[in-house]
């Protein structure tokens, strides 16, 4: 049932599945990001377990030449734990990206992981054997964020721009959805003018025209930056950007634990759950 639910979201439960979903975006022009999921865990051992999963990851997208990266979750590389231990590990990760040519993402979690999160992505950047090898995420509803793509784009580091995807109070972040917009396209902005490659993360068609907009006023060259989309979601939009010749990367989850990625999904967007019903129904 579970599997059935989630599989439109979800690229399946093993690190086949994933690699065959890589593959096949690949074959329509389309980069990926690896994410198996998990997040928040009990024990060292469960992160390193996780972390093993990145590792087959990163062989298999150099010996099967993937035009694909991976995205990591702090709290799934022992975060809660302690920041040394997640630091330990992510660090292997980013040694072994760098060996397979490769890129590590971290992924941005709830409010109280941005700054760990912001201090351990720039404290591997660096290194300088890892410089561009690993990235962050930076959210447009939180309200802080200006200051700290300012931060990060100082340091050369590449950024996923998203709108952000967990609640969070109006004292630090943007209540309003116009609001979350407009700081969305002023820090479109700020990170397509600034020579370093991004990725500018949303299904928001207002968003994708304001970004072409700012690539045609600015005089930005489209292959400068990514657009990146959640696997299954808005696969039309994913196919028209690669015909203008934009790089497009869709993020793919799998794995036994989509339970709070599938909820996120659909609370983003209420007729997500109306099409999942109707999609159980049918069989
Ligand atoms: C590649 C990628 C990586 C991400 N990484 C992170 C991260 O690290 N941390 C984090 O907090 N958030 C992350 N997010 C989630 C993000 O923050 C938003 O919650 C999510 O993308 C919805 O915002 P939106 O820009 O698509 O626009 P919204 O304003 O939410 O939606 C605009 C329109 O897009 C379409 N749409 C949006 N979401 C869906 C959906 N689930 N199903 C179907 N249609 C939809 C609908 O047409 C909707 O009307 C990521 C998103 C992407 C695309």
């Amino acid at each position: 049932m579970g599997r059935r639910m989630s599989s439109r979201f979800v690229a399946g439960m093993e690190v086949e599945d994933v690699l065959k979903a890589a593959r096949s975006l690949q074959a329509q022009g389309i980069a990926s990001t690896l994410d198996s999921l998990g997040e928040n865990v009990n024990t060292p051992e469960e992160a390193k377990r996780h972390a093993d999963i990145y590792h087959r990851l990163l062989d298999a997208i150099a010996s099967r030449q993937l035009k694909a990266n991976i995205s990591v979750k702090l709290t799934q590389m022992g975060m809660d734990l302690g920041h040394e231990l997640a630091r330990e590990i992510v660090s292997g990760l980013v040694d072994h990206a760098v060996a397979a040519k490769t890129f590590v993402r971290v992924d941005m979690e709830g409010s109280e992981y941005t700054q760990p999160t912001i201090d351990l992505v720039r404290n591997l950047h660096a290194i300088p054997a890892n410089r561009g090898s690993v990235g962050i995420v930076i959210q447009a509803y939180l309200r802080r964020s200006e200051q700290d793509i300012a931060g990060l784009l100082a340091d050369g580091i590449r950024i996923r721009l998203c709108k952000g995807a967990y609640k969070e109070p109006p004292s630090i972040a943007f209540p309003e959805k116009a609001d979350v917009d407009a700081n969305f396209v002023k820090l479109t902005e700020m990170l397509l003018t600034s020579g370093i490659y991004h990725g500018i993360a949303t299904h928001d068609e207002a968003m994708v025209e304001a970004t072409k907009r700012i690539v045609r006023e600015r005089g930005i060259e489209r292959k400068s930056f990514e657009f990146q989309m959640l696997y299954g979601v808005r696969r039309d939009l994913q196919r028209a950007l690669v015909a203008e010749g934009y790089n497009v990367r869709v993020y793919v989850p799998f794995g036994a634990e989509w339970y709070p990625y599938f909820m996120r999904r659909l609370a983003e967007r209420p007729a997500n759950v109306l099409f999942i019903a109707k999609n159980m129904l049918k069989k």
